[in-house]
């Protein structure tokens, strides 16, 4: 018997121990943060911001860090670079269920969910439909503990709220851990003076088209609810390309950033619901429950909310999304005119 007995020890500690690496590997099972259940709000406001006309697209580089060594946190790069931004996304905490029919005489209709704009949840949605509430700000910001392709990390686009970054931590973590690859944060948070800057710049110098085809308007911005970021690697420059898609960085962010939270918001193909181009590199926080029911359903968040779109390419095309009339855009429009 006590042979028997040693025997079975040895695959019950393995299976224990299994276990405990399950949990221990991602991000959503283990933190409470993380079981949040969504919340019902919307909210919109989709981004990219296209700074300031001149400069090219990315952080400077600062080093490549080696795949065997963890490169320091925080490299060097104080430049500012242009980049695009996205936005944050509403979770639902119980996916909609598909009520089945006796008769399957006509298709099922599924459960419209409504959309979230409670900005006190991590779930709400942001897009130029629908704005923050004027003036928001979120309730705390910090700077995640990750690296940045700059120095000064006190900067309002090196923060988060903290459960964002928190998730992106871990996120970055694990990336290194499982696959030894360095990701590092671009540009985070961006307060509604700041998008406003950048969307009245570009309208007064690119026009209206271009304006509303890359830069969110401000208060339409993910940037602005501190749950979104735009991240990048070494081998692309710290910079913001779809080229990102493409590198193994890139490839893992899309494979698992939903087991931390996060969704790619502005995925390819989907141009024509998110009203953004393609950017694999903008994240937004949304919680685990959230993050893994669009990652297994391949939705962005404005269709999971049902409001794809509302802005027609036409009205995108000739209407600006600020008043134009207003002091604070002429003295930008007078700055290049
Ligand atoms: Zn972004």
């Amino acid at each position: 018997m006590k042979k028997y007995s040693k025997l079975l020890i040895l695959p019950a500690l393995l299976w224990v121990v299994g276990i405990g690496l399950t949990f221990f590997a991602g991000g959503c099972d283990r933190s409470p943060a993380d079981n949040r259940s969504a919340d019902i709000g919307t909210d919109e406001s989709a981004h990219m911001e296209i700074n300031t006309p001149g400069t090219s697209g990315g952080a400077s580089e600062t080093g490549s860090p080696s795949l065997s060594e963890q490169p320091p946190k925080a490299p060097a790069q104080t430049g500012d670079t242009l980049q695009p931004d996205k936005e944050p996304t509403p979770a639902p905490t119980e996916p909609p269920e598909v009520t089945k029919t006796p008769e399957p005489t006509e298709a099922p209709t599924p459960t419209p969910i409504a959309v979230n704009t409670d900005t006190s949840t991590i779930t709400f949605l942001v897009n130029r439909e629908y704005p923050l509430p004027e003036g928001f700000v979120p309730e705390e910001l910090t700077t995640p503990d990750v690296r940045f392709p700059f120095s000064d990390t006190s900067i309002d686009k090196a923060k988060m709220t903290p459960e964002a970054g928190e998730a992106l931590a871990l996120m970055f973590d694990a990336a290194y851990n499982e696959a030894k690859l360095t990701l590092y944060g671009v540009s985070a948070y961006r307060s509604y003076s700041r998008q406003y800057t950048i969307y009245a710049t570009n309208l007064a110098t690119r026009g209206i088209a271009h304006t509303n085809r890359y830069s969110a308007a401000p208060g339409r911005s993910e940037h602005q609810t501190g749950l979104a970021i735009d991240i990048s690697c070494a081998s692309e420059g710290y910079g913001l390309e779809t080229t990102f898609a493409d590198t193994p960085e890139g490839i893992w962010v899309a494979e698992n950033a939903h087991r931390f939270g996060f969704i790619l918001r502005y995925p390819k193909d989907k141009e024509h619901i998110t009203g953004y181009n393609y950017e694999p590199w903008h994240i937004r926080y949304v919680g685990c429950d959230l993050a893994g029911y669009l990652y297994e359903t391949g939705l962005t968040l404005d269709e999971y909310y049902g409001v794809p779109s509302a802005l027609t390419a036409e009205y995108l095309e000739t209407t600006p999304l600020i008043d134009t009339t207003a002091e604070s855009y002429l003295a930008i429009y007078r700055q290049y005119h």
